[in-house]
Parts: structure tokens; C-alpha cells; sequence
């Protein structure tokens, strides 16, 4: 049920024990290598499959395939089985790690961790029918190329056959070259030929691929998350009344004093205006461009400012849409930012593709990109609390992610220098030979000047990293002593 309706899901399942989880995790990725096995099965198939017989034919001679692996190596084999166990384990554990934020509420830190990994454990039910619909949609789409290639008839012609005894800077030699220039030229067109006659399911197939494999990966995320970050109905714990700015337990305290500490008006701790949400969550009031504008400059330009607004205490998933937003603009800077790199590689003498094949590719990447950012702000979240929590046991988590969240539009400031400096990178390509040459790393072979360049691209990231995370533990400090 998991994947119809997954928030509900998982409030209905947060009574499960973490061992039963577990039990349930593993069958689920059982099945899912059941499926990985029927696959390979099916692309082993010396027949169609449909005939009557070949699954099970097919079934029989993958288990004596394995079972003669077995015999060749015991030890490997049970070697490469814990491997795999381990990184499935291992893979499990570190998602549910990154989940902590979103499962989070004002608890202790353990038992957000502990709700995390069970709802990922019990999430990975999401997995089962993307991988089976992906992999009929594959199953379908190769035996289509395979059957329309058995009804092919191209006519591929022949490499011309070199004449013994070539030596360069002959007639016999430009005369060769000659030929094999008309080779070449023979098989463009009759690949052009062979590509048009292709119905548009057999020429597309690996970007219908690709798109698919794209759709699946954002759905499973987008169940996993809003499966992980469902409302957990935690009781509200009591808490001291504290000063917001340094944390002075000012039980007792008349609202129109001022605290005996810091000097800071009890009133805009524990008054009625004190911590109002941040101006995203109050769209509603402001407009969406205005909430959207101004959680985005406060929490970049005032951040501790920005995190005395943050309800840290109180249950709240604004912040998820606005992440979104942000992962959408990222996504797109990233598309381009690839796409102009890959044309600058172009221009610099690499082989040209197709230009469709270039706009997938590249959007597989800044896919890939995208995820990366949303990784990388759950990993600030979880680092940061960690932090706060070693330093004085609090747990954070569910300020630490809002911060994050709310500075996603750093993230896409990152993707966008990123882009620029590996364009100019590119570009500069030259100059950077020159610099290696004048550093004296040719010694080092042709790709000093990559390394080069790459060093310089990973500065300017490692930079943005530093600052977002200084960024997240800013709005964080904001929101350390919070009462609401
Ligand atoms: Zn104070």
C-alpha cells in the first residue's frame, strides 16, 4: 500500500517493531533480486519467451550456471553473497540516516533515527512495483528491437582489406586511405538508411529508457520521502520556558521583564509575536512570491535572523515545498550547465553525438546532479544536529532541516558557479596547458592538464560546500533555544 497512498501508510505502521521491519525489508529485496534472476533468465533465453518451455529451460540452465560457480570457488561465492548482503544492509542504514530530518520531532535524537529506519525498511515497498513496471516496459522494448533486427535486411558493406606490405607516404598507402574513406562514408548512409526504416518505439528505445528510468527514480524518492516525513503524532513534550536568545531557563519570569542573563525582553521569547514562522509558511499572508522571495534573501543574508522565525519545536513540512521549488530551478540550471559543457567538449575536437542522444544524456546528469543536492542538504541537516547534539545533547533535527531546506536557493547559486566554472574550465583548456607546462607536471602525462583542470572546478565546489554548511549551522544557532 506503500505506494498508493504512503503518508498513511506509514502513520498505520509506526507500531511495527524495528525486527519485524527488518524481516519485511529483506523479503522485499529478495524479491526484488527474484527479479534482477528473471531478468537475466529472460536475456539469457536462446528463444522467445513466450514460446511454451524456454522460462523453464532457460530457468534450469541458469541454476546449473550457478551451482557450477559454486562449485569452481565455495568460498568466493559465499564471499560475494555476504558482499552483496552487507551493501544492501549498509545502503538501507545509510538512507535511513539521511532520513532522520524528515522523520524527526521533538523527541530524543535515537528515536528519530529509529523511526527512520523503520520506515525506510518498511518503504522499501516502494521499490518493488517501479522496478517490476520498469523492467516489463525494458523486457517489451528489447524484444521489439530484437524482432524488428530478425526482419532487417541492411546491406552493411565490407572493410576494405588492407594490401600487404603498406608503408605510409605511398600511392599504395593514399589509395587505402582512399577507400577506406569511402567506407566509411557507405556505412553513415546505410546506418541513416537503417535508422529511418526503424519504427520510432525501436529508434527512441534508449531514451524511452532513459525517460523511464528518470520517472521511476523521482517516484520511488517521492514515496520514500513522503513516507518517511508522515506525521508521527508524538505527543507534545514540556519544556522549560527558555530565553531564545541564550537559553536562561526563565521559569517564573513576568512576561514584561527582561531576561536576567542576556538583557533580552522576556516578550520576544515567550510573548504571543515570538517565533512566527518563517515567511514561506506564512504564504497565505504575504502571497507565494513575496513568502517564497523573502524566506529565500532572509534566511541567505539574516540567517540567524531567519532561524529565530523557524518553528523548531512544532510539527512543519512547508519547508518540503519549498525545497522543491528550489530542486526544480537546480535541476534546471544543471540541464543547462551540462548541456553547455558537453557543447564546449564539442567544439574542442570530441566526437559529436546525436544532438537528442546530447539533451537525454544531459539530463540524465542534471538528474543525477539534482539528487546529489537534496543528499547533500539531508546530509547538512544530519551533520549539524550531530553537532549540536555532541555539544549539549539537544536534539535539532527539525530545525537543522528547515535550514537546509530554506537555503536551497544556495544550492542552486552552487550548481551555477559550478557550471560557469567548468565551462570556463573547458574552455580555457589551452591556457591550462600552458600552466602545466610551466608548473612542470607534463612529466605526469597527458592528463596533467585535466587534473588541472579538475582541481580547480573541485576548489570552487569545495568552497560552496563549506559555505552552505556554514549557512545551515548559522539558521540553526537561531533556532538552538527555541520554545515553539
Ligand atoms: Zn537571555
Amino acid at each position: 500500500m506503500a505506494w498508493i497512498c504512503p503518508a498513511t501508510t506509514a502513520r498505520r505502521t509506526d507500531h511495527v517493531s524495528l525486527a519485524r521491519a527488518f524481516v519485511v525489508h529483506v523479503v522485499l529485496l529478495l524479491l526484488l533480486l527474484l527479479l534482477t534472476l528473471v531478468l537475466d533468465v529472460w536475456g539469457g533465453a536462446r528463444v522467445p519467451f513466450w514460446q511454451a518451455g524456454a522460462i523453464p529451460a532457460a530457468f534450469d540452465r541458469y541454476v546449473t550456471l550457478l551451482m557450477s560457480d559454486f562449485k569452481a570457488s565455495p568460498v568466493e561465492f559465499v564471499l560475494m553473497l555476504v558482499g552483496l548482503g552487507a551493501f544492501l544492509a549498509g545502503a538501507g542504514v545509510g538512507l535511513a540516516f539521511l532520513a532522520m530530518p524528515w522523520a524527526a520531532g521533538d523527541e530524543r535524537m535515537v528515536s528519530s533515527f529509529r523511526a527512520a529506519l523503520r520506515r525506510t525498511w518498511l518503504g522499501t515497498s516502494a521499490l518493488l512495483p517501479a522496478a517490476w513496471g520498469f523492467c516489463l516496459v525494458l523486457m517489451i522494448l528489447v524484444t521489439s528491437r530484437m524482432q524488428w533486427q530478425a526482419t532487417d535486411n541492411t546491406q552493411w558493406p565490407d572493410h576494405p582489406e588492407a594490401p600487404a606490405n603498406l608503408r605510409v607516404n605511398t600511392p599504395e598507402f593514399d589509395a587505402y586511405v582512399h577507400e577506406v574513406e569511402v567506407y566509411r562514408q557507405e556505412v553513415d548512409r546505410a546506418f541513416a538508411e537503417y535508422r529511418r526504416r526503424q519504427p520510432w518505439y525501436v529508434r527512441y528505445d534508449e531514451l524511452l529508457i532513459l525517460m523511464m528510468l528518470m520517472t521511476a527514480g523521482t517516484w520511488v524518492l517521492w514515496v520514500w520521502l513522503r513516507f518517511v516525513s508522515a506525521d508521527r503524532g508524538l505527543p507534545p513534550r514540556d519544556h522549560p520556558p527558555l530565553c531564545e536568545m541564550c537559553g536562561y531557563n526563565l521559569t517564573g519570569t513576568e512576561l514584561d521583564r527582561i531576561c536576567p542573563e542576556c538583557g533580552v525582553p522576556v516578550r520576544e521569547s515567550l510573548g504571543p509575536n515570538a517565533r512566527p514562522g518563517t515567511p514561506w509558511e506564512r504564504r497565505t499572508e504575504f502571497g507565494i512570491w513575496a513568502g517564497w522571495w523573502r524566506s529565500a534573501v532572509g534566511a541567505a543574508l539574516r540567517p540567524r535572523e531567519f532561524g529565530r522565525h523557524l518553528h523548531a519545536r512544532s510539527r512543519t513540512l512547508h519547508f518540503a515545498s519549498f525545497l522543491a521549488s528550489n530542486l526544480a530551478l537546480l535541476l534546471l540550471c544543471a540541464w543547462g550547465g551540462w548541456f553547455a559543457c558537453a557543447a564546449a567538449m564539442t567544439w574542442h575536437g570530441w566526437p559529436l553525438v546525436d544532438y537528442l542522444d546530447l539533451f537525454t544524456s544531459t539530463g540524465f546528469l542534471a538528474s543525477i546532479t539534482t539528487m546529489i543536492a537534496l543528499g547533500l542538504a539531508c546530509l547538512a541537516a544530519v551533520a549539524t544536529s550531530l553537532g549540536y547534539r555532541l555539544r549539549d545533547g539537544s536534539n535539532l533535527l527539525p530545525a537543522t532541516i528547515q535550514a537546509a531546506a530554506y537555503l536551497a536557493p544556495l544550492l542552486v547559486l552552487w550548481t551555477v558557479f559550478s557550471g560557469a566554472t567548468a565551462l570556463a574550465v573547458i574552455l580555457l583548456g589551452s591556457a591550462f596547458d600552458d600552466l602545466a607546462t610551466i608548473l612542470g607536471l607534463r612529466q605526469y602525462g597527458f592528463f596533467a592538464t585535466q587534473l588541472l583542470q579538475f582541481a580547480v572546478w573541485l576548489v570552487v565546489n569545495l568552497l560552496f560546500l563549506a559555505a552552505y554548511v556554514r549557512w545551515v549551522v548559522c539558521v540553526t544557532a537561531g533556532a538552538r533555544y527555541a520554545n515553539r
